[in-house]
């Protein structure tokens, strides 16, 4: 089989260059397009004769993509006109304008590509952007499955729920096609009805945080009154958070993040404690988990700067019980509060280690002149190698 050209839109670090590689397709990137200097810095030293070009994508011409002549399109758009954080400013958002000329370049292009795969975030399903993804395609006569996956699918204990589009051109409908509907895991040989989308329930994700200003109120934020003895709670779950993270620690198909931590002899890596400001202050919404956990929450561009939502942090004194910690917590002083946190020893993943949890593999690295705080950028951009690398051996199949 001749390589697949394969064409590789917003590339950022690369993560869909290596979820190409690691599906063992025998396949080449003609061309990578990024206009992000310090992600294309990484993809050089990444992918060194890959040809990169540094423009916009509505930079590019019907003629300059004809030329490339390609048979796939690898594709991350730009997410926050999407996100339930951001204005949700979707096809008026400036920053969909490249994606909008992808669609319209599309259709007049002298010849289409096989295959398409397109990832995004949750949020984008309900977007014009996705109704205009869908009838160019429909137009080109590209057959289509829509997914809603996280890398936990795989085993891998980190949540990252994302949107991803697999089209591929011909008639014939894939064999776990379900029209109309979005499919929540991967496709088995059986038929799919029993894994269609069944709504927000169930996802992680989805689960809004609640209000500082409610944080002595006793109410989660459904308005219901917090249970007092079940279990622990920190002030800002639910009965029903703390059930689902109890659930897949306890979830045997589920990895533990042990398994993907740097050692503890690695050098520098007493920078990534959390400063005792920041203890104190944010005490309450950190995620804390521990090596032996099959969890923790998607890892965003915030983490290490922002506490809030960006991603969990990592307990690595493992003999403290949680509990002893946050025991009568309000009634301490703020000295004795920062030496009850400062046991946990808490520290932030390192790039390393959200890598290795997206998947990407030990010979990834970064120049060592792109900063901690940029690492974090830019893999909150990425995405699960595995899940994508996957993906592509369901469309190519
Ligand atoms: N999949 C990538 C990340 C995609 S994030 C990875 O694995 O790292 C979206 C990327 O699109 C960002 O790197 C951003 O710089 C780039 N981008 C946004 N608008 C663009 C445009 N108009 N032209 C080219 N690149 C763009």
């Amino acid at each position: 089989m001749e390589p697949l050209r394969v064409l590789e839109l917003y590339s950022g670090i690369g993560g869909m260059h290596q979820a190409l590689r690691a599906s063992g397709i025998p396949a080449e990137i003609v061309v990578a397009v990024d206009v992000n200097t310090v992600a294309n810095d990484v993809y050089i030293h990444n992918f060194p004769t890959t040809p990169l070009w540094p423009k916009t994508i509505e930079g590019i011409s019907l003629k300059e993509f004809n030329r490339l002549s390609f048979d796939m399109i690898l594709m991350s758009p730009p997410c926050q006109p999407f996100t339930r954080i951001g204005r949700q400013g979707d096809i008026s958002d400036p920053r969909t304008q490249s994606f909008l000329y992808i669609l319209d370049i599309l259709p007049r292009l002298a010849k289409l590509p096989k295959y398409l795969l397109v990832e995004n975030v949750k949020g984008f399903e309900t977007s014009s952007a996705r109704n205009e993804l869908i009838q160019t395609l429909e137009k080109c006569g590209f057959t289509y499955q829509e997914f809603l996956l996280s890398p936990t699918c795989l085993g891998i204990p980190n949540s990252r729920l994302r949107y991803f589009l697999i089209a591929r051109l011909q008639s014939e409908h894939f064999p776990f096609q379900a029209p109309g509907k979005i499919l929540t895991d991967f496709p088995s040989q059986e038929p799919a009805d029993s894994k269609m989308s069944k709504g927000p329930e169930g996802w992680a994700e989805h689960s809004s945080p609640v209000p500082t200003q409610e944080l002595a109120s006793g109410y989660d934020n459904n308005g219901r009154q917090r249970p007092q003895k079940e279990g622990f709670l920190f002030k800002l779950e639910t009965v029903e958070e703390l059930e689902r993270k109890q659930h897949a620690d306890n979830d045997l198909s589920l990895q533990m993040l042990r398994k993907y931590l740097q050692d503890d002899v690695v050098e520098g890596l007493s920078q990534y404690f959390l400063p005792l400001k920041s203890l104190l202050r944010y005490a309450f919404l950190l995620d804390i988990v521990t090596p032996t956990c099959r969890r923790s929450t998607c890892f965003t561009k915030g983490y290490g700067h922002y506490i809030e939502g960006t991603g969990s942090v990592l307990q690595t004194a493992e003999d403290i019980q949680l509990e002893s910690v946050f025991k009568s917590f309000e009634a301490l002083s703020e000295d004795e509060k920062l030496m009850r946190l400062s046991t946990l020893k808490l520290r932030y993943f390192t790039p390393r280690e959200i890598a290795n949890l997206h998947g990407f593999p030990p010979e990834f690295s970064f120049p060592d002149k792109v900063t901690i705080k940029q690492c974090y950028r830019l893999l909150g951009n990425s995405l699960n190698v595995h899940v994508v690398a996957k993906l592509i051996l369901i469309l190519v199949g």
